[in-house]
């Protein structure tokens, strides 16, 4: 963009409130006082108040609870009383009925009269993982066993919603790791993936909450996550590309430091299985 098309664009910048005022991009404050949109795009950045992603503000693992990396309303949901219960699901079936409303629909109408419980109900359900309690998962399924080779669980089936649209993603997730005289019940590699993937997630940050539990909880030599997932937030809107799908990794302890460990992981996964 040319200097002369930035000031036009610059000059035709109006922030509600403010129509007679253009931002001023490079100082701190707008001509009127006002926190320049730079400034307040800093503040809003770095501001402490404001909830970090779930995997940086506390401990991985809440050891009284047994919940990974709790979010903010976890506890509450997780505690409530069966009235409490019926009553969250009817403030949420309200909100999904103005939903239906806004969408153009009639709310009363037979074929959608019952969607707003159904839904609320449904998406309980798509997001139960943030009331599993690790300790359940795990269940005694930790055992000594002098093993040191990679074991792999792979194509595991992943359903989740992505935070930033509430729309599903889906795909396949490979876990491996390399134990140290501790190895976990195989099926609980599943069970942990589909945890995390029942919650409000970015692949990145799901793939990572998998390999980082995993470190935790086995303290083994290595962890390494892959995951592929088709998003239904590009495939159905937006640039509208069926078909595309994100891959994402994370690799921990040899996996990260030994490129041969990771190409052996890497080579294993691709292969064809039974
Ligand atoms: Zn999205």
């Amino acid at each position: 963009m040319s200097t002369e098309a930035a000031n036009v664009k610059n000059s035709t910048v109006k922030e509600p409130g403010s129509p007679e005022k253009p931002f001023d991009s490079t100082g701190s404050e707008t001509s009127d006082g006002r926190p320049s949109l730079i400034t307040r795009f800093h503040s809003s950045v770095l501001d402490p108040e404001r909830s970090s992603s779930p995997y940086r503000v506390a401990e991985a693992i809440d050891r009284e609870g047994g919940l990974l990396w709790p979010s903010k309303g976890t506890k509450l949901r997780k505690d409530e009383s069966p009235e409490e219960r019926k009553e969250r699901l009817e403030r949420m079936a309200g909100a999904i009925k103005t939903v239906i409303e806004c969408v153009g629909e009639d709310p009363d109408r037979e074929g959608v009269m019952k969607t707003p419980m159904r839904y609320a109900q449904a998406l309980m359900f798509f997001t139960q993982g943030y009331e599993q309690n690790m300790k359940d998962i795990i269940n005694q399924a930790v055992f000594e066993e002098d093993h040191d080779e990679m074991v792999i669980v792979k194509n595991i089936d992943i359903f989740s919603l992505c935070e930033h649209h509430m729309v599903p993603f889906v795909g396949k997730v490979s876990i491996g790791y390399i134990p140290d005289k501790r190895v976990l019940g195989l099926s609980k590699l599943a069970r942990i993936a589909e945890m995390f993937s029942r919650r409000l997630q970015v692949q990145e940050r799901l793939t990572k909450q998998i390999a980082m539990s995993l470190q935790e909880i086995l303290k083994p030599q290595g962890v390494a996550v892959t995951m592929e997932a088709s998003h239904m937030c590009m495939v159905m809107r937006g640039v509208q590309k069926p078909g595309s799908s994100t891959v994402t990794s994370c690799m921990l302890g040899v996996f990260r430091e030994d490129p041969k460990t990771r190409e052996e992981f890497l080579r294993l996964i691709r292969s064809q299985g039974l």
